[in-house]
């Protein structure tokens, strides 16, 4: 659908026809069309949601496979699997954050920091052997061994790519070298995979690499940006100002009242395992209980560095205790 003149907008499907989609869908993404045509984000082009893609880039007379750039927030399948299909068929530059560059370049940098967990703790989360992991991670599409990306920029430097200035805003909070692009002309911000309502409310640090403070400190990046349009990597657009900035607010303050909650649960149980921190707080089911554990787990990380809680191994399984409680009560 055109959003603004020559900038056309395309939400992304959750994948439901199979079962290990689950929790896991197409990235939403956006075509600027002056003289060339740049996407930002790719999403899937798989099934049924392929099949709807294509239509209503007909609708809107867009030939994908005239895109002359792609420029991606991140380097996860879910963004990035069209860019492999267009690559393919010679689209001429891929752009990404200089801080992406080797995990796009290397396959094993993409599978260690998905799984950059303590042995114990990644066995917790996923119940799976490496082996077995990094087999279904593939099946996901976590192989990237003709993408090469030839362009890459950095934090805040202004592009301009066929008359569209384009700035790129450093959002780490997900993953390193998450970047969201602001388009100040159009008062457009994409913000990837910051946050996405689909999985949970608050900042979207599913990943062993995400961090806490860097997402809360992007979520305040983006209040400061003069926007009317918001568009998330996964789920509907938030037009106007007001609607925007609750929602970030709200992203916000639901990241930090889930620390607090999961603090309070430790400070209650004294010891926990972080699986029936999950049970307990959200008792979910399918891919979105993976993402959900490693929120969890990085919010574990912000309380354990802010010396709350710390780390007890007792029979292989990892538990999480208050650092005072125990002793004091
Ligand atoms: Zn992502």
């Amino acid at each position: 659908m055109q959003l603004k003149n020559n900038i056309y907008y395309y939400e992304g499907d959750y994948i439901r026809d199979k079962k290990i989609y689950r929790g896991f869908g197409s990235s939403n993404f956006l075509i600027l069309k002056n003289n060339e045509q740049t996407m930002i984000d790719t999403g899937f082009f798989y099934g049924r949601h392929k099949e709807r893609l294509w239509n209503e880039l007909k609708k809107d007379r867009i030939n994908i496979f005239d895109t002359k750039n792609i420029i991606l927030t991140h380097y996860h399948p879910d963004h990035i699997h069209g860019a492999k299909y267009l690559l393919k068929k010679n689209v001429s530059k891929l752009w990404i954050h200089h801080d992406c560059e080797e995990y796009l370049l290397n396959d094993d940098f993409q599978f260690f920091s998905y799984l950059n967990f303590p042995t114990i703790l990644r066995n917790e989360i996923f119940g799976l052997p490496k082996v077995i992991m990094r087999l279904f991670l593939i099946v996901l599409g976590y192989n990237f061994n003709y993408l090469r990306a030839d362009h890459f920029f950095s934090s805040n430097e202004e592009l301009v790519i066929d008359g569209f200035k384009i700035i790129p805003i450093p959002t780490y909070g997900h993953c390193y070298g998450h970047t969201s692009f602001y388009l100040p002309d159009q008062k457009i911000v994409f913000t990837g995979d910051l946050f996405s309502l689909k999985v949970f409310n608050g900042v979207l640090i599913s990943n062993s690499n995400s961090d806490f403070d860097h997402g809360l400190n992007d979520i305040d990046a983006l209040l400061s940006l003069d926007v009317e349009y918001l568009i998330p990597g996964h789920g509907q657009i938030i037009e106007g100002r007001k609607k925007i900035k609750d929602l970030l607010l709200n992203v916000k303050n639901y990241t930090i009242e889930l620390k607090n909650e999961i603090y309070n649960l430790i400070k209650e149980h004294k010891r926990i395992k972080l699986s029936t921190i999950e049970k307990i707080l959200f008792n979910n089911a399918g891919m979105n209980k993976y993402h959900l554990m490693v929120i969890i787990y990085n919010i574990l990380k912000k309380l354990k560095k802010e010396k709350k809680i710390c780390i007890k191994i007792i029979n292989k399984n990892i538990w999480w205790e208050t650092i005072t409680g125990l002793d004091r009560d």
